[in-house]
């Protein structure tokens, strides 16, 4: 099974330290959220299982880390500063703001007033382009409103690696195709945030521009859906859960060639299947397009040069043709939070217990589970007990994150550390100072068995492998 509806998981992530809302002493952010001890390790596991899949594992792509605020001219040469925007409709009744394309999201926030268009629907105004970049200033005697000190946080990291391309081609020594991997903060005005950290105003991607010859892109793009499909399978989610998306030629960005996106049903309690899902990530062949926008020497048909302001000319001359050309570029673009959104939907599981009572496990892999065992002392008042249970945490930890725990009786912890899906707990007793074994518990079936100290570390390696 996975998670009824995303309140389920709220809920539960507050409930055990996964996310907060931000802000909450001072009523909150609207689409702001703090990542606690458990959801920082998440997110930190599913970027770790996405780098080294993807730089460490293949031979073929480098890492990046570039900065959030760049040169305004990269926005302008990109297309973000005239098209990265989101059609605007307002509501003259309630005085609600909403995205058009978006408004199955969202409900009134307001009843609207008894003269708006009909009944209890908003009375919309035409929609207007919103900019979605936030603007800041950047030095010290910078004025608000001076132009020349104006810079944007990024709303994407794909631009950070198109404007290195020179940099990593020239140092790695790389040939097409090859690839730049990044992840790090975006940032973006959403008009209608929402869905808890389905959509937020600041948010992490994970990004990776694959660089290729024009020839090779559509198989290239092909074997990335088809790749990433995998990786999301590796991560727990069920294929049940994912689905493709072919973008329309009406949706496509105008410089890509063909978009697909990955789908994950993150509303399951919707009654039209069709809109069960939405997006989770997007693959995209943008061809030429940004290396050239970037580039100092594309001319329009009067010579006039497209882009007045870069240094430097991002083509690539490939030694065994002895052609220059801009290489084409697909782009798998995945969001952290809406990763974790995902994986903790799918990983929600009631089971019920011998009394009848209602159980949460969370079934997350032991790749991605912020804690892989959990040490517990059967009496915490027996410092024997105590003594042994933490000297097995420090012996288990350097292969496996271990927490100790004797905050409640067993049944509590045990209860616990299913619901933040920890794969193992090791239990020491009273017999365990006599027959040096202890009780390792399974999460998911919770089967219990005796191991033997000496072959504990041995024993779990094994199981979480
Ligand atoms: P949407 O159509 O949902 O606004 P998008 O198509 O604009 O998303 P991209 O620009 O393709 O999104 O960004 C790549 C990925 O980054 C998305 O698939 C998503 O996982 C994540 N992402 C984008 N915007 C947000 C946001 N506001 N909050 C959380 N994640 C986001």
């Amino acid at each position: 099974m996975s998670a009824p509806n995303i309140e389920t998981i709220v809920s539960l992530s507050k409930r055990r330290g996964f996310v907060f809302p931000a802000s909450e002493i001072y009523g909150g952010l609207g689409s702001s959220w703090d990542y606690g001890s458990l959801g920082v390790e998440l997110a930190n596991n599913v970027k770790q299982s996405w780098w080294r899949w993807l730089v460490h594992e293949r031979d073929d792509i480098e890492g990046l880390d570039s900065s959030i605020i760049q040169n305004r001219q990269v926005w302008k040469y990109s297309g973000h500063e005239t098209t990265f925007s989101d059609p605007l409709v307002d509501c003259r009744a309630c005085k609600g703001r909403f995205r058009q394309d978006k408004l199955l999201d969202v409900t009134c926030p307001k009843e609207p007033s008894a003269n708006a268009g009909s009944g209890k629907e908003c009375d919309l105004t035409e929609p207007k382009q919103f900019n979605l970049m936030f603007k800041t200033t950047v030095g010290a005697v910078s004025a608000e409103d001076d132009e020349t000190a104006l810079a944007y946080l990024r709303p994407e990291t794909a631009q950070g690696i198109f404007i290195n391309f020179a940099n990593v081609l020239n140092t790695s020594r790389r040939k097409l195709p090859f690839g730049i991997a990044q992840i790090g903060k975006a940032f973006r005005n959403e008009v209608t945030p929402g869905n808890f950290i389905f959509r937020t105003r600041e948010f992490e991607q994970m990004e990776m521009e694959y660089f290729c010859r024009p020839e090779d892109a559509q198989k290239i793009h092909q074997e990335f859906i088809d790749e990433f499909q995998g990786w999301f399978h590796s991560l727990g989610i069920s294929a049940a859960n994912l689905k493709l998306y072919e973008q329309t030629k009406e949706e496509l960005a105008h410089y890509a060639e063909r978009t697909v996106d990955i789908l994950y049903r993150f509303f399951p309690e919707r009654d039209d299947e069709e809109k069960q899902f939405d997006e989770l990530m997007g693959i995209a062949n943008r061809k030429d397009f940004d290396l050239m926008a970037h580039s100092k020497k594309p001319e329009d048909a009067t010579g006039k040069r497209l882009n007045a302001d870069s240094t430097e000319d991002l083509s690539y001359f490939d030694e065994a043709t002895k052609q220059r050309f801009y290489p084409y570029v697909i782009e798998p673009a995945v969001g952290v939070n809406r990763t974790l959104l995902a994986i903790l939907m799918d990983a929600y599981t009631e089971k019920t217990n011998d009394k009848g009572e209602t159980r949460v496990i969370l079934k997350l892999t032991p790749e991605l589970a912020p804690i892989k065992v959990a040490v517990l002392p059967l009496a915490k008042n027996k410092p024997e007990i105590v003594a042994m249970a933490k000297d097995l945490k420090k012996q288990l930890l350097p292969a496996m994150r271990t927490v100790y725990d004797d905050t409640g009786g067993i049944g509590k912890l045990y209860a616990r550390q299913d619901e933040i899906g920890t794969p193992f707990c090791v239990t020491v007793d009273h017999e365990s100072l006599e027959d040096e074994a202890v009780t390792v518990r399974d999460r998911d079936t919770w089967d219990q068995e005796r191991i033997k100290i000496a072959e504990l570390k041995e024993h779990l390696r094994k199981k979480l492998d």
